[in-house]
C-alpha cells in the first residue's frame, strides 16, 4: 500500500491557541497528554505515518505536507475544528475526516466540513478509513462497532513532547460510565455502556510508564469488582495515580482502601450539586448530598486530594447557590474545584429537554465550554448566573483560600501531594480564571445575596471567528 503522510489536529479555543513562537498559555496540568490521538495513531496500519498537532502548544501549519488531515474535536472547539478543515479542503485541497464527540453528535453537521466522519471509537474504525482512503472510495460516515477493549494497540508516547503536558503518563483502564446523567456528553457517547480493559493488559502498559499516572477514565469504579481487581494488581507496581470516579467510592470501605494503598493521590468528584433534588432531576443516583462532607472526609483520611466539579444552573438553583456552595467547599477544605455553567450539549436529554422548552438562546457552539451561558435558567437571570459562578471561582481561588487549603492539607495530604500537585493546580486555575474573564465576572457580582444585575464584560471570545462561522 502506497505510504499516507496523516496530520492530526486537536483545535483549541483563541484564548488558548499559540502563536508561531509563542509559549503554551495555560498549566500544563490542564493538558492531559492527547492520549485519544495516541490511540488512534496507535490503530493505524504500518503504511500510515502519523503526525499529531495540539494547538495548544504548536500553530497549525496549513503548508505542512499531508495526504490526509484528522480531526478530532468537542463541541466548542467545532468551530475552529471546521475552520482548519475548511481550509485544508478548499484551499490546499487536501482531504479531511473528523471523529470526537461532536461528530458523533452531529454527524451531518460535521460531514460539511469533512469527506468522511467517524461516528464514536476511533480504534476499529480508522483501519478502515484508511483503507478505503487509500484505495480512493473514503465514504462519508463510519460506525464504530467496538464493544470490546481487549487488545487494544499501546499507544506511542513518543509522538508528543511529554514536557508540554501534565507530568504524569495518561493511559485508560475504563472507557464510559453505567450511569445517566442528563447534562453528561459521557453518558450519551457510550450510550450508558461501560467496558473494561483486562487488567494484565493495563498492568503491562504501566510498567513503561512513569510514576506519576492518570488514569483518563469517566469513572474508574463504575464496576466495583473490576475496580478492586484493578487496584489490587496495580499495589506492587508502587505508582501513584489520579483519576475521576464518582462519589459512591466514599461509601465502599473496602474499595477506598486498595484505591489508597494501590497510589491513588488525587481524583476528580462530581458533586454537580448540593441540592438533592437537582440530582434527582438529572438522574445522578450515586450521590447523597447528605454525606457529602463525612465522604470528603474519608477520601482526605485515605490521603487522596479532591477536585470537585459543581454545575451551576439547574432548575433548583436559586442565586444564594453560590454563597451556599462556596460555605461547602471550604468547609470540606476540597482541594480545587472545577465550576461549569450548566451547558446542554447537544447528544444529551438535557439539549433536548431545554431545546423543547424553547430556553435555549445561543446555539454557536464555541460558546459551550462551562464559560458562556448559553440557556435561560429558571430562578435567576443568565447574568447572574454568569457573574455568580465567576464569584465562587474568584473566592475559592483567592490567595488567602489558597494558602490556608494548602496549609490544612498538609494534615492529610502528603506534601509531594500537596506542594507538587494541589498548589500548582490552583495555581494554574487562578491563571486561567483571570485569562478567561473569570475573575472580572466575579467582581461585578459583588454581592453575592443580593446579586447586581449589570451586564459582565464578557470573555474576549474574538467576534471574528464568531462572525465568520456564522455566515458559513
Ligand atoms: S456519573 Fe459522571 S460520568 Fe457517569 S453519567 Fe454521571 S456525570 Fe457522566
Amino acid at each position: 500500500m502506497k505510504p499516507v503522510k496523516f496530520v492530526m489536529i486537536n483545535p483549541t479555543s483563541p484564548f488558548w491557541r499559540v502563536q508561531e513562537g509563542e509559549r503554551p498559555r495555560q498549566s500544563r496540568f490542564f493538558r492531559f497528554s492527547l492520549l485519544p490521538s495516541l490511540c488512534v495513531a496507535a490503530s493505524m496500519p504500518p503504511y500510515v505515518e502519523s503526525t499529531i498537532i495540539d494547538e495548544d502548544v504548536r500553530p497549525v501549519d496549513f503548508d505542512i505536507d499531508a495526504d490526509l488531515v484528522g480531526i478530532t474535536f468537542m463541541t466548542h472547539n467545532a468551530p475552529r475544528a471546521y475552520e482548519i478543515a475548511d481550509t485544508f479542503r478548499r484551499k490546499k485541497g487536501v482531504p479531511v475526516i473528523v471523529g470526537g464527540y461532536h461528530p458523533t453528535f452531529m454527524p451531518e453537521e460535521a460531514a460539511r466540513h469533512a469527506d468522511a466522519v467517524c461516528i464514536g471509537d476511533a480504534e476499529d474504525v480508522v483501519p478502515r478509513m484508511m483503507r478505503d482512503f487509500a484505495e480512493g472510495r473514503l465514504q462519508q460516515f463510519y460506525r464504530s462497532e467496538l464493544t470490546c477493549l481487549a487488545g487494544l494497540p499501546v499507544p506511542d508516547r513518543s509522538l508528543i513532547r511529554r514536557k508540554d503536558y501534565v507530568p504524569a503518563d495518561a493511559l485508560q483502564a475504563t472507557r464510559g460510565c453505567h450511569q445517566r446523567c442528563g447534562f453528561c456528553s459521557v453518558a450519551a457517547f457510550h450510550q450508558s455502556r461501560f467496558r473494561t480493559r483486562p487488567v494484565h493488559e493495563v498492568v503491562d502498559e504501566m510498567r513503561g510508564l512513569r510514576k506519576r499516572l492518570l488514569f483518563i477514565d469517566d469513572n474508574i469504579i463504575g464496576d466495583r469488582e473490576y475496580a478492586k481487581e484493578l487496584f489490587t494488581a496495580l499495589i506492587p507496581l508502587r505508582k501513584n495515580w489520579y483519576s475521576q470516579c464518582d462519589i459512591s467510592l466514599a461509601r465502599d470501605e473496602e474499595l477506598l482502601g486498595l484505591a489508597a494503598r494501590s497510589g491513588c493521590r488525587g481524583l476528580f468528584v462530581g458533586f454537580e450539586t448540593l441540592s438533592q433534588q437537582g440530582l434527582t432531576r438529572w438522574k445522578k443516583d450515586s450521590n447523597m448530598t447528605a454525606d457529602y462532607l463525612a465522604s470528603v472526609a474519608k477520601l482526605h483520611d485515605a490521603g487522596i486530594s479532591i477536585c470537585a466539579g459543581f454545575v451551576f444552573g439547574g432548575d433548583d438553583d436559586t442565586p444564594d447557590v453560590f454563597e451556599r456552595t462556596l460555605d461547602f467547599l471550604l468547609e470540606a477544605n476540597i482541594e480545587a474545584l472545577q465550576t461549569t455553567r450548566m451547558t446542554p450539549f447537544p447528544g444529551t436529554p438535557l439539549f433536548e429537554e431545554l431545546d423543547a422548552q424553547g430556553r435555549i438562546f445561543d446555539k454557536y457552539w464555541g460558546h459551550y465550554d462551562f464559560n458562556h451561558v448559553v440557556f435561560q435558567p429558571k430562578h435567576m437571570s443568565a447574568e447572574t448566573l454568569d457573574n455568580g459562578v465567576g464569584w465562587v471561582g474568584k473566592q475559592f481561588y483567592s490567595r488567602r483560600n489558597v494558602s490556608r487549603r494548602i496549609w490544612k492539607s498538609l494534615r492529610y495530604l502528603s506534601p509531594a501531594v500537596a506542594l507538587g500537585g494541589v498548589l500548582p493546580l490552583n495555581l494554574g486555575y487562578r491563571v486561567r480564571k483571570a485569562k478567561d474573564g473569570e475573575f472580572q465576572r466575579g467582581e461585578i457580582f459583588s454581592t453575592p445575596s443580593v446579586p447586581l444585575q449589570r451586564p459582565h464584560p464578557g470573555n474576549t471570545m474574538p467576534s471574528a471567528e464568531r462572525n465568520a462561522y456564522a455566515e458559513r
